[in-house]
């Protein structure tokens, strides 16, 4: 196998690496006795609309709870399970467990809205990606929508023909399509040309150091403006304070999710913070026809 690490200078072999050469070999150990025993599982981050701070949706990212290790971020171990071929498992076990969540609240009657997953690019590759989403979906009589499907930008690069592909072939099922970290990598402008996707997530880099008058400010400011053009919902990732709100608001952002707002929480938690909304759209609002 041919690893991009192994060909850095002495000069780029710092701490963090050294450091994830060790995580790598007990991850790689670990991990499937991991799944097995259940020891990963999905925190939610709440997304916002900006205008109104109401909840409209979350996010699910995966932790994973070690029982020596403890808790262990996802940047540590995703990287290294789409290396070795095991982050489609980790994948579809998240999946089916926001599956259950999902059920699990139609069926107590409570307010719902959508909870995205992420999709790795590495589970592009996969002949059964489309199949099982389908299939996870139906055993669980869950509305597809309520399924968000987030692919991240990186996987245009290397593949754009499938991602067209198996974008319109999961619209066609009723999924939402949200591009993660937009404008992050080297194409984001032509995978929007070839890409027909839902939603934009703004990567979290642009907000940093943004102001309205200096050049990421501006950039974003532009971005907003093209996802109107476009007639696309946008979110922008990573807001971390007031100032960097009122900025979004004073450009016309519309969605948010970020520290400021609130912090990948527990389920529980989650939940007691949807119980505390004044007004939440009723799951029969949101998908009259195909709620059993
Ligand atoms: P992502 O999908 O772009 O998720 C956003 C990341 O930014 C999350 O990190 C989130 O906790 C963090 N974040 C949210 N708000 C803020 C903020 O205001 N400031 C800062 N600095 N960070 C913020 P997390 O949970 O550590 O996940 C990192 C990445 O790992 C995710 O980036 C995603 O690419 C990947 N990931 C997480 N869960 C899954 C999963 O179930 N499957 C796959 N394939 N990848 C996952
Ligand atoms: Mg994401
Ligand atoms: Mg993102
Ligand atoms: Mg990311």
């Amino acid at each position: 196998k041919v690893k991009g690490r192994y060909f850095m200078t002495c000069g780029e072999y710092d701490e963090t690496m050294h450091q994830r050469l060790i995580d790598e070999q007990g991850f790689i150990n670990d991990m499937n006795k991991a799944l097995t025993n259940r020891e990963f599982l999905f925190y939610l981050q709440p997304k916002y609309e900006l205008s109104t701070s109401r909840i409209i949706g979350a996010e699910a990212l995966v932790r994973w709870l070690h029982p020596q290790k403890g808790f262990i971020e996802p940047n540590r171990f995703i990287p290294i399970f789409e290396e070795n071929g095991f982050i489609f498992s980790l994948d579809k076990y998240i999946w089916e467990e926001v599956c259950k969540l999902l059920r699990r609240w139609l069926d107590e009657g409570r307010p719902i809205h959508p909870i995205s997953v992420n999709i790795s690019r590495v589970d592009l590759y996969s002949d059964e990606l489309v199949g099982f989403l389908d299939e996870l979906i139906k055993k669980y009589n869950i509305p597809a929508r309520l399924l968000e499907l987030e692919l991240t930008e990186s996987a245009y690069f290397n593949n754009p023909e499938q991602i067209v592909d198996i974008t319109q072939k999961l619209q066609k099922m009723g999924f939402i399509i949200l591009m993660d970290d937009f404008g992050s990598g080297y194409s984001s402008l032509n995978m929007l040309k070839d890409v027909n996707v839902n939603v934009l997530k703004v990567d979290l880099k642009f907000l940093q150091n943004t102001s309205q008058n200096n050049r990421s400010g501006r950039i974003l400011n532009a971005v907003v403006y093209m996802a109107k053009c476009l007639e696309l919902p946008i979110i922008i990732e990573g807001v971390e304070t007031l100032q960097q709100s009122e900025f979004l608001q004073s450009i016309g952002c519309s969605w948010v999710q970020g520290y400021y707002y609130s912090r990948p929480i527990p389920v529980k938690d989650y939940e007691k913070l949807i119980d505390q909304m004044e007004y939440l759209p009723s799951a029969a609002e949101l998908c009259p026809c195909t709620l059993p």
